[in-house]
C-alpha cells in the first residue's frame, strides 16, 4: 500500500501552535495515512496523539518521533518506543539504533535552523536524510538531495509544520505492507520512499508568520527572550 506521510510536525509540546488533536484532524482532512509529531527534544506530542486516536476505525498511523537538538545540530528520531535521547550526536545515533529507531538529519544544510551541515559525513548509519524541508531554502534542500544521492540514502520530504495549515506542504509516499510503525520504519530503511517537494502556500505562510510573531512577543513578555527552536 502507498502511504502519504508527513514526519516532521511540531505541536504545543514544543514551539508549535496547535495541540495534537488539531494536527490529527488536519492530517486526516488532507488524506495523510502516517504522521509523526516530532517536537523538540520530546516524544510527548506523538504520544499524546497516539493516546487520542481510537484503537480501530481510523486510518492514521502516528509514529513516535522527536527532533533532537544535539551538539552538532537537529536530528529526527523515529521509534516504536520513546527513549531518553543523549545530547551528543554520536551517542544519539548509537542509542537510537540500540532501540531499533531511525535517525534522520533534519534540514541538514539549513545552517540558520541548526542543520548539522558537514557533520552529516561523521555518522555511519543514517537511516535516511530529510532531503526536502518545506520551511527551508531551496539551496539547502538541493544540497541535502545531493548528499543523499552521494551516500545512497533514502530521502524524506516533510513540512516542518509549526501551524496545522502547513501540514503536507511537502510529504513522502511510503510503500509499505501494512499500516504499522514497524512496517513503515522498515520501508524507510529499505528506501521504499518517494519524496514530494513543495513549499508553504500563501495562507500557511501568513499563519506561520502570525504564530512566529506571537511566540516571540510572548517570549519577551515572559522573560524568555525572543529565542525560538524552529
Ligand atoms: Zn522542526
Amino acid at each position: 500500500m502507498k502511504l502519504k506521510a508527513d514526519l516532521h510536525i511540531h505541536s504545543v509540546y514544543s514551539d508549535g501552535r496547535d495541540p495534537p488533536s488539531v494536527i490529527i484532524q488536519q492530517a486526516m482532512a488532507k488524506g495523510f495515512s502516517v504522521i509523526s509529531i516530532s517536537d523538540h527534544n520530546t516524544f510527548e506530542g506523538s504520544m499524546k496523539a497516539i493516546r487520542l486516536l481510537p484503537k480501530s476505525g481510523v486510518d492514521l498511523l502516528v509514529i513516535p518521533g522527536s527532533e533532537v537538538r544535539t551538539d552538532k545540530g537537529d536530528v529526527l528520531v523515529y521509534c516504536e518506543h520513546p527513549f531518553e535521547t543523549p545530547f551528543r550526536l554520536l551517542d544519539l545515533v548509537d542509542k537510537a539504533h540500540e532501540n531499533n529507531c531511525l535517525v534522520v538529519p533534519a534540514h541538514p544544510f539549513d545552517l540558520f535552523r541548526l542543520g548539522i551541515g558537514e557533520a552529516v559525513y561523521s555518522v555511519r548509519g543514517w537511516d535516511a536524510i530529510e532531503v526536502w524541508n518545506a520551511s527551508s531554502t531551496r539551496k539547502s534542500n538541493k544540497r541535502a538531495l545531493e548528499v543523499a544521492r552521494e551516500l545512497g540514502l533514502p530521502g524524506l520530504a516533510n513540512s516542518d509544520a509549526h501551524v496545522a495549515e502547513q501540514i503536507g506542504s511537502a510529504y513522502t509516499i511510503i510503500e509499505a505492507g501494512d499500516l504499522s510503525v514497524g512496517e513503515v520504519m522498515e520501508s524507510i530503511r529499505k528506501g521504499m520512499v518517494q519524496p514530494h517537494f513543495g513549499s508553504r502556500g500563501v495562507k500557511a505562510t501568513f499563519k506561520w508568520l502570525e504564530w512566529s510573531l506571537e511566540r516571540r512577543i510572548r517570549g519577551v513578555l515572559e522573560g524568555r527572550g525572543s529565542q525560538c527552536l524552529d
